[in-house]
């Protein structure tokens, strides 16, 4: 847990400007976006997988943020947005989090 990236941007010990803070869920910009809008919804407390987290008033609090995030970014009327997490091995750092992209059309 020490080495984990995500619990160092949390307990600041590496410096990231936060797009979105409360007490249980942070944002921040991915490093390597690959979309114009490209963020990721963090829950504070560290779980290495998706399937892990099961917490569902934390899971609640994930997807009000996520919606937010959204309108924030104006990606729900029309731009499109997609919201993803990766899991089981296929996730490159291990403390569940969400993608939020867009723009995104239909065809991608
Ligand atoms: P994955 O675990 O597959 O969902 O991917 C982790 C994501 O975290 C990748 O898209 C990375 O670009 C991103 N990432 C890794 N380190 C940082 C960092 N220090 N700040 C922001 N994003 C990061
Ligand atoms: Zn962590």
């Amino acid at each position: 847990m020490n080495n984990c990236i995500f619990c160092k941007i949390r307990d600041k010990e590496i410096a990231k400007e936060f797009t979105y803070e409360d007490e249980d869920v942070m944002v921040f910009p991915d490093i390597h976006p690959l979309k114009p809008i490209h963020l990721l919804v963090v829950p504070k407390i560290h779980v290495e997988d998706f399937l892990e987290f099961n917490d569902q008033e934390l899971m609640s609090k994930v997807k009000k943020v996520i919606n937010k995030m959204i309108k924030e970014q104006e990606l729900a009327d029309g731009r499109g947005y997609r919201v993803s997490a990766n899991g089981g091995g296929a996730q490159i750092v291990k403390h569940a989090h969400f993608h939020v992209m867009g723009p995104i059309s239909q065809t991608e």
